[in-house]
């Protein structure tokens, strides 16, 4: 009689094969690898457990079929999967267990690790003879893969022809940039879900051309069949890509021991969210290829290498209840609801839907299983349904005509829908008020959205300006508010007088303009008259201002309320501080005069403010993005793509005058305003 075990190892393998089909051979997978991950991991110990291995089990095999329609490949050497560990005890025990398989009698052996990247996308190997790309294909089951070649071309940065004559197989990724996903999902009638399945499903379409479209890039890390030239170890492997100009990872390190391994490990996993691409944990390889040959292989994976997996930062779960949120703007903002998943090692069961046309293109009901992707701090976003056709069970979401929170007629301009009762629909208020008060804004100190709520309600606060006439003793006795606290709120609210040019723009709340444009209309204009009379061609012609934020500014201007609300801030006595002229500093010690600067990772003894007013004030301008017109990337700890991008313009001869400088050249350059700033 079958037992319970066997049973279940069958139900768990008919599961993994579905999935399986549906993630290599589709492209568009059923589950997340985290689920997936559990149940490979279930049948793994229930294998163990029994020692009974099912002739059709994944758990012995590499990856999936090859899909009809494409050549095959077979490569020269077999391309093998990773064995993977989670927590970084499991790292000790395999590297002990790499100590002990090549302990030889007599030796010691140092063994040195190489970590690198994980990538998720789509892994690809190349063949190179006679100097010339003769081949690619994919994984495929990792003896026989599909011939990609006329694919692969399209990935501007693999080289067609190298230098180097000999033959060599070399392995990577295909992956598409979260930037260029998001890009191309701003104009697609389909929006792609996942990066991994964008660029999987882009290098396995027939048709080059759709490759073409989706813009992918790749990264290599393993040479596989080599031959007329020999190696000693991985790095230097990596050399030789490098050399011959075949993409690798700037993110690579070798070390000595485990403890080094961890600590670059922590660092990769805390600078995750600055990468341009996906990655789902590192791997980390025994650097000596003689050791790597001692090692061997599995079969299904190399004992040299192993994978330390990240928290997954995709989860799928069902949408349960679509809510609408009124913002400051008035802007009205589906946002979804669900049972709480955990993502990235955080419990959430909200995100966001963006807009109604967003709805309507991701094509999600209620009830629709959706997947989920929590990136950066910002809060989750679904990507689109799993499966393509909704099931009978689900509900449509329906499209709000009246505004959630106050009744008004809601107004559809765009994508979005809007409540245009900017004078007394509660949430916009509050939400305009807590943003004016906030750090980087006016920085009135001790100021919660209770608070708002609170004078919203009981004090009648419309304007903003109102805030500048309150008086101790309305406020006194409101929820909360006893004398300390009625006094603290006062002194902060007239400290905020004098705000910086740069704060006082960007805490009037102008659609599309966050902290940065703030600062550079402040550098650009100087002075509060110049910005808001500013035309459209003068704030189109700033480097960093398209269309589309330079028409909000003037639209924002132009709307008489607002005009009369700044009016009545500067009756009220707030005086945003001009800036003056470079020409006009009597000092003459503007160290950055024209210089264009920009700042990534944390800086030791400056917040990014500070150090944005310190290269304000030295003649400088911060731009959010790094270009060939960028004079200095600033690199403080864990920084990440914008200082990878800059290597590589740099590396590529593509910006001649462009620096990337540490935190102590930094304040070299700053130094005659550092000295000034505390004398
Ligand atoms: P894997 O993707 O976990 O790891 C092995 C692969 O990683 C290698 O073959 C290589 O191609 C790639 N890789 C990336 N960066 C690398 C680097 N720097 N060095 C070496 N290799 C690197 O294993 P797999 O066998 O390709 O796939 C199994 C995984 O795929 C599962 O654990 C699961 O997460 C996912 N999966 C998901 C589903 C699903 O339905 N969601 C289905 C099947 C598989």
């Amino acid at each position: 009689m079958e037992t319970q075990e066997l049973k279940e190892m069958k139900e768990l393998i008919r599961k993994l094969r579905e999935y399986n089909y549906y993630y290599y051979t589709l492209d568009a997978p059923l589950v997340s690898d985290r689920e997936y991950d559990e149940l490979y991991d279930k049948l793994v110990l229930l294998e163990k457990k029994t020692g009974i291995i099912l002739p059709d089990s994944p758990a012995q095999r590499v990856g999936g079929d090859v899909l009809k329609g494409f050549a095959d490949h077979k490569h020269i050497t077999p391309l093998l999967s990773l064995d993977k560990v989670k927590c970084k005890e499991d790292l000790t025990s395999w590297e002990a267990r790499v100590k002990k398989l090549i302990q030889h009698p007599m030796e010691e052996e140092e063994v040195e690790y190489v970590v690198e990247l994980k990538f998720d996308g789509l892994t690809i190997n190349l063949t190179y003879d006679k100097g010339n790309l003769v081949q690619a294909a994919t994984r495929g089951n990792g003896e026989v893969g599909e011939v990609i070649l006329e694919q692969v071309k399209t990935i501007k940065s693999i080289p067609l022809t190298i230098d180097f004559k000999g033959k060599f197989e070399v392995q990577g990724e295909a992956l598409m940039r979260l930037s260029v996903l998001e890009e191309y999902n701003k104009t697609a009638d389909e929006p792609l879900k996942n990066a991994r399945n964008a660029a999987a499903g882009a290098v396995r379409n027939l048709d080059p051309k759709v490759t073409a479209k989706r813009n992918l890039s790749a990264f290599f890390y393993n040479l596989g069949y080599y031959e007329g030239i020999s190696f000693s170890t991985h790095m230097e492997t990596i050399e030789f890509l490098k050399d011959n100009r075949i993409p690798v990872s700037p993110y690579i390190k070798k070390c000595s021991n485990m403890e080094e391994v961890i600590e670059y490990l922590t660092y990769l996993e805390r600078s995750r969210d600055n990468l341009d691409f996906l990655i789902d944990g590192v791997v980390i390889k025994v650097n000596q290829l003689e050791l790597r040959d001692r090692l061997g292989s599995t079969g299904k994976f190399p004992r040299w290498a192993i994978a330390y997996k990240f928290e997954a930062l995709e989860v799928t779960t069902v949408l349960k209840q679509v809510i609408w949120n009124v913002g400051r703007t008035g802007k009205v903002t589906p946002i979804a609801l669900f049972e709480s998943v955990d993502i990235g090692g955080v419990t959430v069961q909200r995100a966001t839907l963006n807009n109604w046309e967003d709805i309507l293109r991701k094509n999600v009901a209620i009830g629709s299983r959706v997947w989920l992707r929590r990136s950066n701090d910002v809060i989750p976003e679904i990507m689109g349904r799993v499966e393509d056709n909704p099931g009978e069970h689900e509900v449509p979401i329906e499209k709000p005509s009246e505004c959630p929170a106050c009744g008004s007629t809601l107004v559809e301009k765009g994508p979005n829908l809007y409540c245009e009762n900017s004078l007394s629909c509660r949430p916009q208020l509050v939400s305009r008020i807590v943003h004016f008060t906030s750090r980087d804004a006016m920085n009135i100190e001790g100021f919660s959205k209770k608070t708002a709520g609170l004078l919203f309600d009981a004090l009648d606060l419309r304007d903003i300006s109102d805030l500048y006439a309150l008086e101790y003793e309305k406020l006194y006795g409101l929820e909360g508010f006893k004398e300390k606290k009625t006094q603290n709120l006062l002194d902060a609210i007239e400290n905020s007088k004098k705000p910086a040019l740069s704060a006082f723009i960007y805490a009037l709340g102008i659609d599309h303009v966050g902290k940065n444009t703030a600062r550079t209309l402040a550098d650009r204009f100087k002075s509060l008259d110049g910005i808001m009379n500013a035309s459209c061609e003068e704030l189109r012609e700033i480097q960093d201002i398209g269309d589309v934020v330079a028409q909000s500014i003037i639209n924002f201007f132009k709307d008489k309320r607002i005009r009369q609300s700044i009016q009545n801030l500067l009756d009220k006595g707030i005086r945003p501080q001009n800036l003056e002229s470079p020409a006009d500093d009597a000092e003459g010690d503007l160290a950055l005069a024209g210089k264009k600067i920009v700042l990534t990772g944390k800086l030791e003894d400056f917040t990014r403010n500070e150090a944005a007013e310190l290269i304000e004030k030295a003649g400088g301008t911060v731009v959010s993005s790094v270009s060939r017109a960028v004079d200095y990337v600033v690199v403080g700890e864990d920084a990440g793509s914008k200082a990878q991008k800059a290597a590589q313009l740099i590396e590529e001869g593509k910006a001649p005058t462009l620096k990337i400088i540490n935190e102590s050249e930094f304040k070299q350059l700053l130094k005659p305003n550092l000295e000034k700033k505390y004398r």
